[in-house]
């Protein structure tokens, strides 16, 4: 104890001019706190509170009990006030600060009687023993107008046990308040027990908010007939078990009432009681025990209102993909990890496709656990998908594997495919990704994979590629080409792995989930695009696209590419400055891939032109050609128009002809790109040559 805080909270009390001490601080061994009386000098008349201040303040909060005023807004069931004071390491600020907020308490509810926007609970004594779990959504007055009381069913969630002995229970209701409550098919599942409910017309609570706690004051609210359906119960059901182990010497009976909701309607709260069963009269027994004169005081239960909005109201993906159905081929270190973050995001329906089983190796990057290891994937996740959401249905399926449009199945499977709203193709099997682009599917596709020691992480879209298989290739191509996976378990290991760690793979995925998402939720086009590290934070490059209707012809260029232009031009403002244009050809010549800019180091540039060195470029060109085994190829030109519009000049076009004409030249039909801008715009403006003239290319919104 210290000597100097004690004086200190006598004197400071003493100088407060509208605080009266009535009891001096004193120290108290057993709870380690300074414990006083202090009366605050009110107008009409004072209130006296008792005041424990803990010896660890402010480290530990200080309490004013009020045992004058029951059931007053932020009052706990102790008869404390609830403060919510900022902390602050400094005693004397820290009191200053918790004395105006008790009186600002006082001022608000009590004298003025004010009332919160927001519905608090009622506080109340509870019994510790359960946790009862049940869903409402919003109240609807015709559910009650057949019965106000009735049979209630709930299973066990799970039971807690200290010195072997089960001390307490989780418990879910299954049917309460005339009304089935949907969980998921594996909750529902469990084992029922039947318990007893009533539904009363207003909230068990007397002087505002203090929770009713003797059966004489509960007794008066239930509805006509509930007793002697009370009755009923106990010896109808005197032969019973009516619920788990330790509980079965118990009746559990849920007092359902309004309460008003976060969306200014109501809802109905479910609170608990256990009822001893033993006293109650059982079988034909006679007694005259009766509830509301048999027991005197009341102890409630916790129970919580866990239905889907208030499960996920802290953090949800959009509803646009909750409520869509959703496949997930492969549940490796990238399938397992997306399931499990769909499924915190609140999706309700999801099935997974993969026939391996969990190898030692698997743990480190997936969420698969060492005691998984020899069991099938997809069993193992199932099992931890269906333990964290109580809304998912989980689906188990092996039949998708990769068929050529030759086969049989090829149709069959196609069909089965189009049920899904979205396909998350984690498979990295060479043969699905040729599969799901042949198939063009109506659903939306996303194929996502790692490139080695998870420096990117690659999103292809079927919604913008007409062919996943050539984008993601392209991708990978131009993302330091293909590298063999090198990684391998001990000796002797037959199939080589990429090296990527559980954190780096999922920093990159949860970014990937988060563009997928706000992509649904703002209805923007599905993009393909790639997440990567810059500096050691996450970037991503999307696809932009532009057409060409009369040739019909498409650019891809990536996002990343413009933004380095854009940087690019402004480093040379008010000069003209520019470059070349690296990529590939898909889909037959019709579609080019612009994935990187080349810019030369030896260049002339004035305000209205530009003229790189030739030589420059082609040692540059050659080295980025070698590097992907002639994957990566010329596109075409750009500079830029500073201050003025993206129109090709005279000798615009002259130099792209005469790259067009150029027997050393990969292509015929070169891209021209004029980046026009200036303060407030950024204009690229596309061109292919084809036929001795220019044509533009419009952007794809
Ligand atoms: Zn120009």
């Amino acid at each position: 104890m210290n000597e100097q805080d004690l004086n200190f909270y006598n004197s400071h009390f003493e100088e407060i001019k509208d605080i009266n001490v009535i009891q001096k601080f004193s120290f108290n061994h057993k709870t380690k706190t300074f414990d006083g009386k202090i009366a605050l000098k009110r107008e009409k008349s004072d209130i006296e509170f008792n005041v424990n201040i803990p010896e660890d303040y402010p480290f530990r909060d200080i309490r004013f009990i009020c045992s004058s005023m029951i059931g007053y807004p932020h009052q706990n069931y102790d008869k404390s006030v609830c403060l919510n004071t900022p902390f602050i390491n400094h005693i004397y600020s820290r009191l200053e600060l918790d004395i105006e907020k008790l009186k600002g308490w006082v001022y608000q509810y009590v004298e003025q009687e004010k009332s919160d926007e927001h519905y608090e609970y009622s506080p109340a004594q509870y019994g510790g023993t359960v946790d009862f779990l049940f869903q409402e959504g919003e109240y609807q007055q015709e559910r009650f107008d057949q019965s106000r009381f009735g049979e209630m069913c709930y299973s066990i969630l799970n039971t807690h046990t200290s010195n072997k002995k089960i001390s307490r229970i989780s418990a879910i209701c299954q049917k309460i308040g005339n009304k089935e409550i949907e969980w998921s098919s594996s909750y529902k599942k469990k084992e029922k027990h039947i318990g007893i409910w009533v539904f009363i017309n207003q909230e068990p609570v007397f002087t505002r908010k203090h929770r009713i706690d003797n059966w004489a004051d509960l007794v008066p609210l239930f509805p006509e007939g509930f007793l002697s359906y009370f009755e009923d119960f106990c010896k109808r059901t005197a032969n019973y078990k009516l619920g788990a182990k330790t509980f079965q010497d118990k009746i559990l009976l849920s007092v359902g009432y309004r309460i008003p909701n976060h969306k200014r309607k109501e809802e109905i709260h479910w609170d608990l009681i256990l009822l001893p069963k033993n006293q109650f009269p059982r079988k034909q027994r006679n007694s005259s025990q009766k509830l509301g004169n048999s027991i005197q005081n009341i102890t409630w239960e916790q129970s919580y209102n866990s239905d889907y909005q208030r499960f996920f109201g802290r953090g949800a993906l959009t509803n646009k993909i909750t409520n869509s159905k959703i496949l997930i081929i492969g549940v490796g270190a990238l399938g397992s990890s997306i399931a499990e973050i769909l499924v915190r995001g609140g999706i309700k329906s999801l099935s997974i496709n993969d026939i391996d089983i969990v190898e030692a190796g698997n743990i480190c990057r997936s969420i698969f656990a060492f005691s998984d290891v020899g069991s099938s994937k997809s069993a193992q996740l199932k099992a931890k998908l269906t333990s964290i959401s109580p809304f998912v249905e989980i689906d188990i399926t092996d039949n998708i594997v990769p068929y050529s449009p030759k086969s049989e199945k090829y149709e069959e499977l196609k069909t089965e495919l189009q049920k899904f709203d979205i396909i998350f193709d984690c498979s990295a099997n060479n043969g699905i990704i040729q599969m799901l682009s042949d198939m063009e599917l109506k659903s939306k596709v996303y194929y996502l994979s790692m490139t080695n020691k998870a420096k990117e992480m690659i999103c292809i879209s079927n919604i913008d590629c007409i062919s996943m298989i050539e984008r993601r290739n392209q991708m990978l191509f131009s993302l330091n080409g293909i590298q063999e996976a090198e990684f391998r378990e001990g000796t002797g290991c037959w199939h080589p792995t990429f090296e990527a760690s559980y954190f780096d793979i999922n920093q990159l995925l949860h970014y990937t989930v988060k563009k997928i998402n706000s992509s649904f939720a703002l209805n923007l086009p599905q993009k393909s695009f790639y997440t990567y590290f810059e500096n050691e934070v996450i970037s991503s490059s999307e696809d932009i696209k532009f057409i060409q209707k009369e040739l019909g012809l498409t650019i891809s260029i990536e996002s990343a590419c413009l933004d380095t232009i854009f940087d690019l031009v402004w480093q040379h403002y008010p000069k003209e400055f520019g470059g070349i244009f690296v990529g590939n050809y898909i889909n037959n010549y019709k579609e080019v891939v612009i994935s990187d800019v080349i810019i030369p180091q030896n260049f002339k540039s004035s305000f209205m032109g530009f003229q790189p060195d030739p030589n420059d470029f082609n040692r540059q060109l050659k080295k980025i050609y070698d590097k992907s085994n002639g994957k990566v190829v010329y596109i075409g030109d750009w500079h830029s128009h500073p201050n003025s519009n993206n129109q090709f000049s005279t000798p615009d076009f002259q130099s792209i002809k005469s790259v067009a004409k150029s027997s050393k030249v990969n292509t015929h039909n070169p891209i021209l790109m004029i980046a026009a801008f200036g303060k407030d715009y950024f204009d690229p403006g596309f061109y292919v040559y084809f036929q001795d003239k220019l044509y533009k290319y419009e952007k794809i919104k």
